[in-house]
């Protein structure tokens, strides 16, 4: 008798989370093990056997290396417990994403070719996490304005969900925001374990985003992230609503950087396919549309940090942009920006009528 075909259950795709990021040493400044966040976060590390050191000081040191290379290794598999430095309380505008940043690490254990914390962050691209959220968190309700929605972006300078599971300080904020009348909490990641986020009380306050780009662009440029269909379905949770086991948040994509590579218009169409069946169903999404761009001190960076980069990064192809401060940004020229713009708003607009493209840059 052959044997009879047993259809194997369908996995449901959100079991199958990537692996997560896991430090080679992780540092405690004294000021950070004094706080109750960072002992939260010592015990964390503790129970997932990484190797822990406490520095003699508040400063962060032996993470250079032989070269720029060298020291970009150390200080990729470091991550660093610290506090904020008081100017952390001084918050200031992102438009167009958000009225406000605040910050609740720094760095972020990807390896992105193109990415945007080079040149904006100065050093050793070591991950530093701060011990102090509390005090952070307290000192946002400042920045909010009676009977006036204001919006908070807390993924400027790291992926909070790369390192949610050392830290818990992204759900922290999430139930932080919860609470919180009119203050509305942003972020964005390239990676995929939400299981902890999808049960927490966020009342509609979180907007969960996730960057993806076409295949060919995530696949060379995006060392050490979740996959574009990881992101997706993690996206997908996020959205569901809770009686399907969802989170119920209001989402968001990303889709950054775009780049005109050669037949981009098909990459960029089947990303919307890939996108069009992970959110099947209806729910509170956004877009946010950002072109490739580069500074002189962000080239720098990223040619010492990936000298063998494919990147394209040829100032000679592309048109200048000053901002009011007199910085020089490397744009693509108005023609090729216009059909790109043209094509993303007309995909969005025929694939998914009720989102909102909240901007094009
Ligand atoms: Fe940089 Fe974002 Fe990539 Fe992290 S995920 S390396 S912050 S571009």
């Amino acid at each position: 008798m052959s044997n009879p075909i047993v259809e194997k259950p369908k996995l449901e795709p959100q079991a199958r989370e990537s692996r997560l990021w896991m430090p080679e040493r992780v540092l405690f400044t004294p000021a950070a093990l004094a706080e109750p966040w960072g002992q939260q976060i010592l015990s964390r590390v503790q129970a997932l056997n990484l190797p822990i050191e406490e520095l003699p000081r508040n400063r962060l040191t032996g993470l250079r290396g032989s070269d720029e290379r060298e020291t970009y290794n150390n200080s990729k598999r470091t991550l660093a417990v610290v506090t904020t430095p008081p100017s952390a309380f001084k918050l200031s505008p992102i438009p167009p994403s958000a009225d406000w940043q605040f910050h609740i690490a720094e760095g972020c254990p990807a390896h992105c070719q193109y990415c945007y914390l080079a040149g904006s962050l100065s050093g050793p691209p070591v991950i530093r996490v701060f011990a102090n959220l509390p005090q952070i968190l307290d000192n946002l309700t400042k920045y909010e304005q009676a009977g006036h929605r204001t919006t908070y972006e807390v993924s400027c300078y790291t992926d909070p969900l790369a390192i949610e599971h050392l830290t818990g300080s992204l759900e922290m904020c999430i139930r932080h925001f919860g609470t919180r009348e009119k203050g509305y909490l942003r972020w964005v990641s390239k990676f995929d374990a939400v299981d902890k986020l999808l049960d927490l009380p966020h009342n509609s306050h979180t907007r969960c985003r996730m960057s993806v780009n076409a295949a060919p662009i995530s696949g060379r440029f995006e060392g050490g992230t979740a996959s574009v269909s990881a992101r997706l379905q993690a996206l997908r949770r996020l959205a569901l609503p809770r009686s399907k086991g969802g989170g119920s948040y209001p989402v968001g994509l990303v889709i950054a950087p775009i780049m005109p590579i050669e037949n981009w218009r098909s990459h960029y169409h089947r990303l919307f396919d890939q996108i069009s069946e992970a959110l099947d169903f209806e729910c509170d999404l956004t877009f946010e549309l950002i072109s490739h761009r580069f500074t002189p001190g962000s080239k720098e960076v990223l040619q010492k940090w990936y000298p063998h980069t494919q990147l394209d990064m040829d100032e000679a192809t592309r048109s200048i942009k000053r901002n009011k401060f007199g910085g020089t940004k490397y744009v693509y020229n108005a023609d090729t920006m216009k059909q790109l713009r043209c094509f993303f708003e007309s995909e969005i607009a025929k694939r998914f009528s009720i989102a909102r493209v909240l901007y094009w840059t």
